[in-house]
């Protein structure tokens, strides 16, 4: 590291209280979704850092079309989808870095909380576990300190030192605050990225851990289901159509295809470990899914149901559209409906997002994890997730090889009871994140 770095470096140390002050500013506003109130207000607090720091920031709230592709109504969204862009011009030639976090949280347990989710209190030490970054800097706790305030706190911290020490980046920088990644971010990044306000050469994606660098992660599309059939005297049920029994029959043709065709669609990524979990059942690389989450019908025993309805999410790897999957879906629930004259359904598309990887052979992927490696002194192995992530805006609409780290570990209860990070956690993925700004838009020497 140069000298210039080196300041960087020691700028973000002696940020850490400022940054301790500003997440649990941003910490207290609940942005749970659904319904995902309150963006505005977050994005304001946000937004006022940014202007300081000179740069070029504005808010862009999806429209009506991104709201409905959202499932908005569905999943039970309210308020604006306020997103924060603010962008740093570059002093000279060089690439666009895109860096995104998002600003929503997940659902808050009303149970099972030993702290206040909302409070941002500070402790020594952490009864579920220790970083291994952890050099006694203590613990902040609440929901979203490891996903994902935590790794916005980060963001700004890194972005401040950089500012506060003179440095000038040669490429330009666009921060994203978006909003609703839990929930899909169709209007939070992926408004952003389809609409074209954000466009860049590279990204990373601020939505992971320390103990890995994330290159790839599943699509999903949440379908809904509805049987029609026709009520009659739960004693007479010959004269009825019995919408249960219909998708019961649905369900076992789902089922089917997701045991015996899905589980053998797999999309090989050699180089990324997606987990000791997954291995021991087979899997190790994004695979087929299927879960029928939901089902519910009827109204009572005595009365032959004429309606049923269930969730169900498919899991699809990369490389499968939302075209082609709803054309496959269709089919298999078509195939019987062939069978049986009676059968009656409906398909909605709550909302969809695809899968993505960037290959472990990838010049950047392998570049990031350098810096990574001489930001924080520890090499993060390249791992992939069977779940999904706002990195794929970035990867499959935007075009741009991006990484995913963040904030957190086993010991931090992500989207759980008693979340909480590390604080000297917090302030290396600030040092990692400022190097990889750094070499990778090029800085002019003072
Ligand atoms: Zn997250």
């Amino acid at each position: 590291m140069n000298k210039q770095e080196t300041e960087v470096f020691r700028a973000i140390e002696s940020g850490k209280g400022g940054m301790l002050k500003f997440l649990q500013q941003i910490l207290r506003i609940d942005t749970q979704v659904p319904p995902g109130h309150d963006y505005d207000k977050v994005c304001d607090i946000i937004q006022g850092r940014y202007d300081a720091l000179g740069y070029a920031t504005s808010l862009h709230e999806a429209t009506e079309k991104y709201m409905k592709l959202s499932g908005a109504k569905h999943i039970g969204l309210e308020g604006p989808r306020t997103n924060l862009v603010a962008r740093l011009k570059g002093t000279g030639k060089g690439p666009t870095l895109h860096i995104s976090a998002h600003t929503d949280l997940a659902a808050i347990q009303k149970q099972g909380w030993s702290v206040d989710p909302l409070g941002g209190e500070i402790t020594k030490t952490s009864k579920y576990g220790k970083s291994a970054f952890d050099k006694g800097g203590g613990y902040i706790w609440g929901r979203g300190v490891g996903d994902d305030k935590g790794e916005t706190a980060a963001l700004l911290l890194a972005m401040e030192a950089i500012k506060q020490t003179g440095v000038k980046l040669k490429g330009n920088l666009i921060v994203t605050a978006n909003c609703d990644e839990e929930i899909g971010g169709v209007a939070g990044l992926g408004y952003l990225i389809r609409e074209g306000i954000v466009k860049a050469d590279m990204g990373i994606q601020l939505d992971g851990s320390m103990t890995g660098i994330g290159l790839s992660a599943m699509g999903r599309t949440r379908f809904l289901i509805r049987t029609k059939g026709k009520s009659y005297h739960g004693q007479v049920p010959i004269l009825g159509i019995n919408a249960i029994e219909k998708m019961s029959k649905l369900n076992i043709a789902l089922n089917d295809y997701w045991r015996n065709a899905l589980l053998k669609r797999k999309y090989q990524t050699p180089g990324i470990d997606f987990g000791e979990g997954l291995r021991a059942k087979g899997i190790e690389c994004p695979t087929g899914m299927l879960n029928i989450g939901t089902i519910k019908g009827g109204v009572q025993g005595a009365t032959v149901p004429d309606l049923c309805e269930e969730e169900v999410l498919r899991g699809m790897i990369p490389g499968e559209t939302y075209d082609g999957t709803l054309a496959e879906f269709k089919a298999v629930l078509d195939g019987v409906k062939a069978t049986d004259a009676d059968l009656q359904y409906e398909l909605e598309t709550v909302n969809f997002r695809e899968g993505y990887v960037v290959p472990a052979t990838d010049p950047y992927a392998i570049e990031c994890q350098a810096l990574i490696k001489e930001a924080v002194g520890a090499t993060l192995p390249f791992t992939g997730t069977l779940a999904s992530t706002d990195m794929n805006y970035q990867v499959v609409d935007g075009n741009m090889p991006c990484v995913n780290f963040g904030v957190g570990g086993p010991y931090s209860n992500g989207h759980g009871q008693d979340e909480n990070a590390s604080i000297d956690e917090i302030v290396e993925c600030a040092k990692a994140v400022a190097l990889i700004t750094m070499r990778k838009l090029g800085t002019q020497k003072a």
